[in-house]
């Protein structure tokens, strides 16, 4: 028997396609692959860099699905089941939209896949594929299983070794499709298998890629003492109210971690409510004190700001680039407020009659990758694309990052810093024109 997982890829440029120079490995579908039985043959075909061979025999394709990547995950799935080659899709927008994804494959995976993994691969064996399988978010880490790492040979993913520590998270942002899947909980996994999936690899830069590692405070402080012996250099994505816990501060830096992906989201302290951003609520001063942390431990932030709240205009959206220009951040993501499926925030928003694209942008063939999908309170839809990709042009011109470069606290710590800074703010800054405007599936 053989399988076949597939990563799909957004979609394309206007005139030619699209190769994610930034792209990074597929994690989950190495586990998968790292739990399918050893007589089974598994290969690995990503869609952001290679052609998918739908012509080669195989006995079940598995294409892990995001909101983003729907369309063409789709357009994949119909390939597939044109040969007759029964498909199998899983992933978070799998689980938020199970009605819309059963109707483009055999079988769908709702939940985490780990604990029923196996069923799956001896029903396709026998040829009794179920429509629909189910298994409980966030239980079931990956356990003693290692991923198959060998999949990612040759595939020119970014030097990052990518694992997982916690699922899930502890807040309710309204914007946030983790909490909607996870139901505002989070699952921390067994130190004692991390650090044997840390030994088991060479590559000691490792990017967590929990979806907040900061959720569980306690676990965190009980990993990083964990870590500390194992002389990494990590990064991972870490809610803002970490900052507030100094000896966790301390752990974090003793450990490795140079630096988290966290959600600013806005400077605005009227648009935080509405986001329900409570990470970032206490004891708001426009972050400075956060920002005096975080660079006192040496942290290379990226900072992550969701645009396109009630209050925003195009001078808020301009003042949030200035923040971000001050506080010297190595990277920051302007991400237009996306309504994701089943969110709080979508169905404020429906509810209101402002989404736009018959509230299925994921799927709309004139949609077009960082455009408002939805109609903001104080801006045309037009106004707000514009005003953040003027916001993503302006942080990423070379004088911005020179001047976020000048920074002794953390980019200029160590010559390895250093190469950091530039190897991914140059790459960041190659990749947001490529991006910008994408149409989403290739069709
Ligand atoms: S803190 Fe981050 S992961 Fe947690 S609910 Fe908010 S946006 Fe989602």
């Amino acid at each position: 028997m053989k399988i076949t997982f597939i990563k799909p890829n957004i979609g394309r440029m206007e005139h030619s396609l699209y190769v994610d120079e930034g792209r990074m490995e597929p994690l989950m579908l190495a586990v998968l692959a790292g739990m399918t039985p050893p007589d089974v043959e598994c290969v690995l075909y990503d869609d952001r860099m290679e052609s998918i061979p739908f012509d080669e025999p195989t006995d079940l394709a598995a294409i892990t699905v995001e909101t983003y990547t729907a369309r063409r995950a789709y357009e994949i799935a119909a390939e597939y089941r044109l040969r007759g080659v029964p498909v199998i899709l899983g992933g978070m927008h799998i689980t938020l939209l199970p009605e819309e994804a059963s109707l483009h494959a055999d079988s769908i995976f709702l939940g985490d896949a780990e604990t029923v993994w196996a069923d799956v691969v001896d029903d396709a064996r026998h040829g009794r594929l179920k429509p629909r399988y189910e298994g409980p978010p966030g239980v079931g880490q990956i356990g003693r299983v290692l991923p198959r790492r060998d999949l990612f040979k040759g595939k020119g993913y970014l030097p990052l070794t990518l694992m997982q520590y916690v699922r899930g998270c502890r807040f309710a942002c309204s914007f946030c499709a983790v909490s909607q899947y996870f139901d505002r909980k989070h699952y921390v996994r067994a130190i004692d298998d991390v650090l044997r999936e840390i030994e088991a690899q060479k590559r000691k830069f490792i990017f967590f890629i929990d979806d907040n590692i900061a959720s569980d405070q306690k676990a965190l402080a009980e990993f990083c003492r964990a870590l500390i012996p194992m002389n990494l250099h990590w990064v991972s994505q870490a809610s803002l109210d970490v900052t507030r816990n100094l000896p966790l501060m301390k752990l974090l830096e003793r450990s490795g971690n140079w630096g988290n992906v966290t959600g600013f989201e806005t400077i605005t302290p009227e648009s935080l409510r509405d986001a329900r951003k409570s990470p970032n609520i206490p004891r708001f001063s426009k972050y400075k004190e956060e920002v005096r942390i975080l660079r006192e431990h040496g942290m290379q932030s990226w900072a992550a700001f969701t645009l396109g709240y009630d209050h925003d205009t195009k001078e808020s959206i301009e003042a949030t680039v200035d923040f971000a220009l001050e506080s010297r951040f190595t990277l920051a993501a302007y991400n237009i407020l996306m309504p994701y499926p089943n969110t709080p925030l979508y169905r404020k928003l429906e509810k209101e009659g402002r989404l736009l694209y018959h509230g299925k942008w994921w799927l709309h063939p004139k949609y077009r990758f960082n455009s408002a999908a939805f109609v903001p309170a104080l801006m045309s839809p037009d106004a707000l694309t514009d005003a953040c990709h003027a916001a993503r042009t302006r942080f990423n011109t070379i004088p911005s990052l020179v001047h976020r470069f000048s920074d002794v606290k953390t980019h200029l710590r160590s010559l390895s810093r250093i190469g950091a800074f530039w190897k991914y703010t140059l790459l960041f800054k190659k990749e947001i024109p490529k991006k910008h405007g994408m149409r989403f599936g290739l069709q």
